[in-house]
């Protein structure tokens, strides 16, 4: 396979077998996202077993994703409340309503959060489902909301709500969340995306959650920020100061912004994530058609194509590969949607992408980039412990295949999701010479090098010898 930019790919129902992770996995997904506001912890926990076994099998490093639900509102409803536009809808929520000498009657409904009613006011929207039905607040009095429906539709139960405007209290890692965690720490999961994120300081609480849980300081799964709020548009340089990587949640974003806008601000948090340095993910609706058809639509194909032409590390699968009527297919499409456009010049990069970093060694593999260009080399082969040296080489989008050996099994497998990185795990590793030759030889195993190519070898650490670092270059 010889794609770069990697596909995320959620699972579900329709992709919990081994025979299907594994086509999966054959065709081209990269990293496998678990949505916990689905499925028991069991089911998560054996897909999570059955991805590690192929990964071994197969020798391919898979990232798996645990995306927290955070402080998702949701419907409840006991039967189906069909709402006309223009008409009168009571909403109220799980606690104010026990409170309230109000009763809510047919045709009105309750919100899954505790006192969230006390957040919202009168003049404030309330979406359903996606944004599909909306919601205009009157009155408020005594835990009990009065509202005109704008856009009706049939509400029902655990459907997703935005407030948007709204000043919501609710905490950014809710109870579940931290039970979820728990789990999926045990599980040692590659990367936990947080959703909701409205700032910096979110991002810090959940390292800080993690490092008490595990009662460690490295080591953790890198953590990927949803950027799916206004108040996260607002802080967004923040956010992406103090997390990993970026997530652009496109399906709460458009409900939160202007749907119109999105595409825009995909393209700003793109380039922002880029100039950081830092794992940017496209995400939501990229071949949604794809969950009832085998065939993609044409402004689909037209979506992954400018999400590689602007340099995304990863496109992302959620219905289409979670519940759809073609999983493996969603993911063949995507990889050749990907081949085709990579195969162009449309995403070459003629001058190195800009990095807002300033230190020596960027510096240092900024140079062993220039020579990979200069003596046409084939590859760029590197050793590297926590990845740091494979993602700023990444970040400069060569030509040139970035192969990269490890011995630290979470770097192999959060290399996963960085854009042209084919890592290879080497445990008995930790010897710049012996691990780069191993990895020379498997790659001429596998055709990627064969003799007369060139390679520029970089060694990101001298063991004993810290502040030693060598850019070389190997006839292979
Ligand atoms: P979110 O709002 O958190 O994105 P979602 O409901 O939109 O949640 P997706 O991750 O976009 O969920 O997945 C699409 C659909 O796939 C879900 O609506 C659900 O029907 C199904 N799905 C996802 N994960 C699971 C799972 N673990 N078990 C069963 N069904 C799932
Ligand atoms: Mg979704
Ligand atoms: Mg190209």
């Amino acid at each position: 396979m010889n794609k770069k930019t990697k596909i995320v790919a959620t699972l579900g129902l329709v992709s919990d077998s081994k025979e299907v992770l594994k086509q999966m996995i054959e065709n081209g997904m990269n990293v496998a996202r678990l949505n916990f506001s689905h499925g028991s912890h069991e089911w998560h926990g054996n897909v999570i077993k059955i991805i590690r076994e192929l990964s071994e099998e197969m020798g391919i490093s898979v990232g798996i994703l645990a995306d927290l639900q955070g402080p998702r509102i949701r419907t409840l409803v006991d039967t189906p409340v069909e709402m006309k536009n223009g008409a009168t809808i009571l909403v109220s929520d799980i606690e104010s309503i026990k409170n309230s000498s109000q009763k809510l009657g047919e045709g009105s409904f309750l919100l899954d959060v505790p006192k969230i009613v006390d957040d919202i006011e009168i003049g404030n929207e309330i979406l359903i489902e996606d944004g599909l039905m909306k919601l205009l607040v009157e009155q408020k009095s005594d835990g009990v909301l009065t509202t005109k429906v704008i856009d009706g539709g049939l509400v029902k139960n655990h459907k997703g709500v935005n407030i948007p405007d709204a000043k919501l209290q609710i905490s950014p890692i809710t109870e579940k969340d931290e039970k979820d965690l728990k789990f999926v720490l045990g599980e040692n999961v590659d990367f936990v995306a947080m959703s909701f994120v409205s700032s910096g300081a979110n991002i810090e609480s959940l390292r800080d959650m993690m490092k008490n849980i595990l009662g460690r300081e490295n080591d953790l799964p890198q953590i990927i920020a949803k950027i799916e709020r206004k108040e996260a548009i607002k802080n967004l340089d923040d956010i992406i100061e103090h997390t990993d990587a970026i997530m652009v949640a496109r399906g709460d974003l458009g409900i939160e912004i202007e749907g119109t806008k999105v595409a825009i601000l995909q393209k700003q948090i793109v380039k922002k994530s880029l100039d950081a340095g830092k794992p940017v993910i496209v995400a939501t609706q990229m071949l949604d058609s794809m969950i009832v058809n085998p065939r993609p639509t044409r402004a689909e194909v037209s979506d992954v194509t400018n999400a590689v032409v602007d340099h995304a590390d990863a496109v992302m699968l959620s219905g289409e590969s979670a519940s759809g009527k073609y999983p493996v297919e969603s993911v063949r499409t995507m990889k050749d949607i990907i081949e085709n456009t990579e195969a162009s010049p449309y995403d070459d990069v003629k001058h190195a992408l800009p990095l807002n970093m300033q230190d020596d060694l960027k510096q240092l593999l900024f140079g062993a980039y220039e020579l990979a260009k200069h003596i046409s080399a084939k590859a760029i082969v590197a050793g590297s412990a926590g990845g740091n040296t494979a993602r700023i080489i990444s970040h400069f989008r060569p030509e040139q295949e970035i192969l990269v050996v490890t011995n630290n099994k979470k770097t192999y497998n959060q290399l996963a999701l960085v854009w042209g990185v084919k890592s290879k795990l080497y445990e008995k590793g930790g010897v710049f010479r012996e691990d780069i030759d191993w990895l020379i030889e498997d790659a001429k195993k596998k055709g990627i090098l064969s003799s007369g190519d060139k390679a520029v070898l970089i060694m990101g650490r001298v063991p004993d010898e810290e502040k030693i670092r060598f850019v070389g270059m190997k006839e292979i």
